[in-house]
């Protein structure tokens, strides 16, 4: 065999919990580091790892990223009461994910691996529709009253100089609800930077949508300072690399998603993107085929597997059995990562083998060899569902 192909810079690389744990060590050895001399700085996430370290081990890692510029992750167990019990811990831990995204102040992009064969269920789709979900504030950090009227309900801002501005909402007669939202320009302009960034670095046009002929000054908000950004920044290199912005009512945009051949990306705000972001994925089909890349304003890059870590698999495994998890989307976090450190460090062969990486696995199911989660998706008589291991070598052979 040729001699391995070379990396300068480490990737961050964070391990996680259950059948994604076992899947990642078999992508290593299977996929990777038979043709990459793979350099990574290893964090162990892992819930009993966590435990151990009283969650330092995440902060490390997600600083550890800033600096470096490129990670990639395995799914982790956000813990809840069953868990605690289940490894005996003495915290419930943060899920990973929130320290991740609170550190590196990032955007959450999700996007769709479509193959030949797989249809999704829109049938116009051609391209991947990637979405980006603004994760800061609106409804997910609102505050909320249920009114026992009659009473009036007023929203005041107080300022520090005792100065205040005041405005009524509604005179209750009687029972009902009222509702506080706030945003941040400062979250709202990283939002922004990190969707114009990622649709410059994906060559696709960006769409943004939100309802601001209601919302005449909160959704509004979010328009100018997307237009401003936009104007101020990104116009000239939008025009050169040939893809445009495009605003338009989030009701107008999801009548234009439906009616599209894909192939762009599509920033939401909070609830809009968590809505939407589902409709997506089973619209796609299979949750084991949607990759998931964290973008900071400043360019820093966390890829992983928009599912979990597939538990129920693990608890088959553990009982000695071969299990068919689709090892897919970790796979795509791995090339997504390989490739991202190659543009930075300027390696072509990197480069070169992220790409024969994803094409050889895009071939192995489009020759019909697949995981059982593809079985009811995939339409054709010689089709042979595999266990992951042989999956994976399937793919390795094809590299
Ligand atoms: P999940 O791990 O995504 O799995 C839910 C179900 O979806 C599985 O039982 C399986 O269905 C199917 N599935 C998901 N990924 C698959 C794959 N790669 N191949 C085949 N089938 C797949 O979600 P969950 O069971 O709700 O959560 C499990 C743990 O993951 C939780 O502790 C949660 O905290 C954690 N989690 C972590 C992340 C993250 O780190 N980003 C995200 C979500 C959840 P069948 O059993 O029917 O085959
Ligand atoms: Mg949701």
């Amino acid at each position: 065999m040729a001699d391995k192909i070379k990396m300068t810079t480490p990737l961050v690389e964070m391990d996680g919990d259950e059948m994604t744990r076992i899947i990642w060590k078999q992508i290593k050895d299977i996929c990777i580091e038979p043709f990459v001399e793979l350099k990574t700085e290893y964090y162990d996430l892992s819930l009993p790892n966590r435990e151990k370290t009283g969650d330092q081990v995440t902060l490390d890692a997600a600083l550890r990223t800033k600096e470096l510029g490129v990670a990639v992750k395995c799914a982790t167990i956000t813990p809840n009461a069953q868990r605690m019990e289940e490894y005996n811990l003495t915290k419930m831990w943060k899920s990973p994910n929130g320290t991740i995204r609170a550190t590196l102040d990032g955007t959450v992009f999700r996007a769709p691996i479509l193959v030949d064969g797989i249809k999704p269920f829109v049938s116009c789709w051609k391209k991947p529709i990637t979405i980006a979900r603004h994760a800061y504030g609106d409804v997910y950090r609102d505050t909320e009253f249920a009114v026992q009227g009659p009473c009036r309900a007023e929203l005041t801002l107080k300022f520090p100089d005792g100065r205040e501005d005041s405005s009524t909402i509604f005179e209750f007669d009687g029972n009902g609800i009222v509702q506080g939202l706030y945003n941040t320009d400062k979250s709202i302009t990283a939002f922004a930077k990190s969707c114009f960034n990622y649709a410059l670095d994906t060559k696709q046009s960006l769409w943004f949508a939100t309802k601001d002929t209601i919302s005449k000054t909160y959704d509004h908000r979010f328009k100018d300072i997307f237009a401003e950004v936009y104007e101020k920044e990104y116009k000239d290199k939008f025009e050169a690399a040939g893809i445009e912005y495009f605003y338009t009512l989030i009701d107008d945009a999801v009548a234009r998603v439906m009616r599209s051949e894909g192939g762009f990306v599509w920033a939401l705000k909070n609830y809009d993107g968590d809505v939407m972001s589902d409709m997506l994925a089973s619209a796609c089909g299979s949750l084991a085929m949607m990759t998931s890349v964290l973008v900071s304003p400043d360019g820093k890059y966390e890829y992983e597997a928009a599912h979990g870590t597939v538990t129920r698999h693990y608890y088959r495994y553990l009982k000695g059995e071969k299990t068919s998890t689709n090892p897919v989307a970790t796979l795509f976090a791995w090339s997504g990562a390989l490739r991202k450190r190659a543009q930075m460090d300027g390696l072509s062969d990197l480069e070169d083998f992220a790409d024969r990486l994803e094409k050889a696995t895009l071939d192995t199911i489009g020759q019909g060899i697949i995981t059982g989660d593809l079985n009811s998706l995939l339409d054709r008589e010689d089709k042979k569902v595999v266990n992951t291991e042989e999956f994976l070598t399937a793919i390795s052979e094809r590299i």
